[in-house]
């Protein structure tokens, strides 16, 4: 039986970067109280959490104090071991559990569980050793790309494969991991990615597809709705809450997608707030962090409707230049635009560091505005 948690209670979340954060905003707006539980001392939730726990993942001790703080857990990054999910898990429910995070956190599970259960995906093969790879270039073709098993994310400890001259030895070294997964190439049209949310009594729903772009592997813009037929918006949202489904996920799922001449490939699960659902914060009758807080608490979800056509760009620690805050009038002084910043302290290249929503007439005039605010950072 599924418990309702109701507000004046205690949510845990395992994780304290920028989607801890705004989830513990959202719970706190909510009424819940907010405890944060991280490695680093300086993750960027502790400031808006009732407390913050600063501990190892395996300091058994200090999940048991976290899971005595609160009634209920939540994470806000997969790369958390299992075994921290069920020390808590002993305690209190948490959600996602640690099943759907062991599938979430490894790519051949991931691919597996997709495989297994009628999902469309990219071909792929396991790869153990060099000469595995060379079998399995030739039997999936060129281009592919060969992707670590483990903890891979915004392209990391990916491979290229091109063409048939590629150094195959080469490619295996430079992946530096004991298992892969090669898989074929998507020509695709657009990357788009579905949240849903699902509760544990299976309630589910769906936020409207965006449409992703990245730059050097990275999120750039996340623009809703995806600019794609209404077809294929639909296929995409009743693919993503049947991707949910067969998970029994509770919680968020971010479903990545490629759509490649009309048909949809998932590319990549994340069963929690995704950077491509920040617009919902600005631009939707509920935001994706408030629904997360609502499926992991049993509440009724709320609407998922885009109230305006929006453009979400995010500001990565690249601007500060020399250590010089950004100007950050341009973009304060667009009434259309809001802008949301972590206070995660140390800017870095290619570090989160915050993001712009400009909501607009149309997504065209909201991607507009959006890079032009970007570019005076
Ligand atoms: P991932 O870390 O798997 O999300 O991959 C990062 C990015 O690499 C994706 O957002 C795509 O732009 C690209 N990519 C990954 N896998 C493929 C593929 N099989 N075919 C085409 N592009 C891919």
């Amino acid at each position: 039986m599924a418990t309702h948690l109701l507000p004046g209670s205690t949510v845990g979340i395992l994780g304290g970067g920028q989607l801890g954060r705004m989830s513990a905003m959202a719970a706190r707006r909510l009424g819940y109280r907010v405890v944060t539980f991280d490695p680093s001392p300086s993750a960027c939730a502790a400031a808006v959490a009732d407390t913050h726990i600063t501990a190892a993942w395996d300091d058994e001790l200090a999940l048991r104090r976290f899971a005595g703080l609160c009634q209920r857990a939540t994470l806000e990054f997969e790369n958390i071991p299992p075994a921290t999910i069920r020390t808590v898990a002993e305690k209190i429910s948490v959600h996602p559990s640690a099943d759907v995070l062991a599938i979430c956190q490894n790519r051949r599970r991931e691919k597996e569980f997709l495989k297994n259960n009628g999902i469309p995906c990219a071909r792929f093969e396991v790869v153990s050793s060099a000469p595995e790879l060379k079998n399995a270039v030739a039997r999936i073709g060129t281009p592919c790309v060969l992707k670590t098993a483990d903890f891979g994310y915004d392209g990391k400890g990916q491979v290229k494969i091109k063409d048939g001259s590629a150094d195959l030895d080469a490619a295996w070294a430079q992946l530096g991991s004991p298992q892969g997964v090669l898989e074929g190439w998507v020509p695709f049209d657009m990357e788009i990615s579905v949240i849903v949310a699902r509760t544990e009594d299976g309630h589910v729903a769906a936020f409207s597809a965006a449409e992703n772009i990245h730059r050097n592997h990275i999120l750039h813009l996340s623009i809703c709705p995806a600019r794609i037929s209404e077809d294929i918006a639909r296929r995409a949202e009743s693919l993503a809450i049947s991707v949910a489904n067969k998970l029994q996920v509770v919680g968020l799922l971010g479903v990545e997608l490629f759509v490649t001449k009309g048909e949809l490939v998932v590319n990549e699960l994340a069963p929690r707030p995704h950077n491509s659902g920040h617009h919902t914060l600005d631009a939707c009758e509920t935001s994706q962090f408030e629904q997360h807080i609502r499926a992991v608490c049993g509440l009724p979800l709320g609407g998922t409707k885009v109230l305006a056509p929006a453009a979400m760009v995010n500001i990565l620690g690249d601007v500060w230049l020399q250590g010089r805050q950004p100007d950050w009038s341009s973009v304060l002084a667009d009434p259309s635009a809001n802008l949301h910043l972590y206070d995660k302290g140390t800017p870095a290249p290619g570090r989160k560091m915050g993001h712009i929503t400009v909501t607009a007439a149309t997504v065209d005039e909201a991607v507009r505005r959006a890079e032009a605010l970007h570019a005076t950072l």
